[in-house]
């Protein structure tokens, strides 16, 4: 660790200590409260410097380098403050996708009301076109200046709060399927926009579906060419399975404290089994950490190799599952306590609902299988599935 980077730690520890709210767990108890809560945070994090460490260094905060990105969610984690469930497509997501291909003009209308809080969510998945992207429906028909859409999505997380949306659409259905799709940038406030949360599992909504009914959305809010739109995807994925998988990686780490406190809070500490487990888990979240590094480092040298970033998913999302599982084991009755808002995160305080969300990370971002298939054919090579393959 070099002065610099000790320096950094102890900067945002004490920025910390004074900023980071105390009783997020227990505060928002409607979804209302949770979201005022959020921006509130994230307004904070943003005059603190810390909430877009990714950024260049011309946006205030940004420019940080990889090993600072680390420090940094490393010490939030630390800290136990809470994650920016409702920026996080704007900041990660919608940033990615513009600065890598939109407009001059798009970057400078939409990246400093990101910044000012504009919230964003991903209109990818339909009900036919989750892990088969490419065979998205929703239409776009281009009708002088304007795209007339109409179609579904489905699993938009944060949709219901969001003001815009990354859409990805279909203009035409000739040729390969992923040639005819066009990305737009959608107002959620448009007339023939219907957002339609889903009750979830755990008793949350993290996510919702959108009904689109001849939404006019302005040319100039398409992203790249016509028909280029699977490429632009490309871009905004991506995002999804680097620098979030390295936050939450670290945010894990963070939150071990957290087992070992529920291990000895329910007298489990001289029991030799769980011991065990918590000590193979916490191997196993300090590999998925030295994982996430080691993929951006390559991400950032420019040799990164297919199937690189669905390892990290994968190694992630199986330790989660543990790390989730072994709270419920020991935390006997109190695991099943329902706290209010939890949302979809590792870190809610109720291990029963970290224990039904940790199978949503198996899904979210590409799914544990189509993940496995690309590492067998693509990355080492094996016999690939059989063509004609459906559920
Ligand atoms: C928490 C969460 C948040 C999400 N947020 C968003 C969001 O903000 N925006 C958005 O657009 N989408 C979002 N999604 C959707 C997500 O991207 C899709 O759910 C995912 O890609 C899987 O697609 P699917 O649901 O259509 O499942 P399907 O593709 O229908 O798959 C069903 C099952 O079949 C398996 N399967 C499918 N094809 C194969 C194959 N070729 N070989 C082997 N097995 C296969 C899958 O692995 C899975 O187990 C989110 C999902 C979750 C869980």
């Amino acid at each position: 660790m070099t002065d610099a980077l000790e320096n950094l730690r102890n900067e945002i520890r004490a920025w910390l200590a004074v900023n980071r709210p105390n009783d997020w767990r227990t505060s928002a108890d409607t979804h209302e409260k949770f979201a005022k809560e959020q921006r509130a945070w994230f307004a904070k994090l943003v005059a603190g410097g810390y909430a877009i460490p990714h950024w260049p260094k011309k946006w205030p905060g940004g420019g940080r380098s990889l090993a600072e990105q680390k420090v940094i969610y490393e010490e939030l984690a630390r800290a136990d403050a809470p994650r920016l469930l409702l920026s996080f497509v704007s900041t990660y997501h919608a940033f990615a996708t513009l600065n890598e291909c939109g407009s001059e003009e798009q970057q400078a209308r939409y990246l400093p009301k990101i910044l000012k809080g504009e919230t964003w969510c991903q209109g990818f998945s339909e009900p036919n076109a989750g892990s088969d992207l490419a065979a998205i429906k929703t239409k776009a028909v281009r009708k002088g200046n304007i795209y007339v859409v109409d179609g579904q999505k489905v699993w938009s997380t944060m949709a219901q709060y969001a003001d815009k949306c990354l859409l990805l659409t279909r203009t035409s259905s000739e040729g390969p399927k992923q040639a005819g799709m066009t990305y737009l940038l959608m107002d959620m406030k448009l007339p023939g926009v219907t957002v339609r949360p889903i009750h979830q599992i755990q008793g949350d909504e993290e996510f919702a579906e959108i009904f689109l009914d001849g939404v006019e959305i302005p040319v100039s809010e398409r992203v790249g060419d016509e028909g280029d739109g699977w490429a632009v995807a490309q871009a905004t994925l991506a995002s999804e399975r680097g620098l979030t998988l390295m936050e939450l990686s670290y945010r894990m780490r963070g939150n071990m404290y957290r087992l070992a406190e529920t291990v000895r809070d329910h007298g489990r500490a001289d029991d030799a089994g769980v011991l065990r487990d918590l000590g193979r888990l916490a191997t196993q979240v300090d590999a998925v950490c030295a994982l996430s590094d080691h993929f951006l480092q390559k991400r950032m040298d420019g040799t990164e190799a297919i199937g690189d970033a669905s390892i990290v998913k994968n190694a992630y999302s199986r330790c989660l599952r543990a790390w989730a599982d072994l709270g419920v084991r020991v935390g006997g009755i109190d695991a099943q306590y329902r706290g209010p808002i939890t949302f979809g995160d590792l870190n809610t305080g109720n291990w029963m609902a970290d224990f039904m969300n940790s199978y949503a990370w198996t899904i979210a971002g590409g799914s544990e299988e189509v993940q496995r298939n690309i590492i067998a054919e693509r990355m080492l090579g094996m016999a690939r599935e059989p063509k004609g393959w459906s559920l």
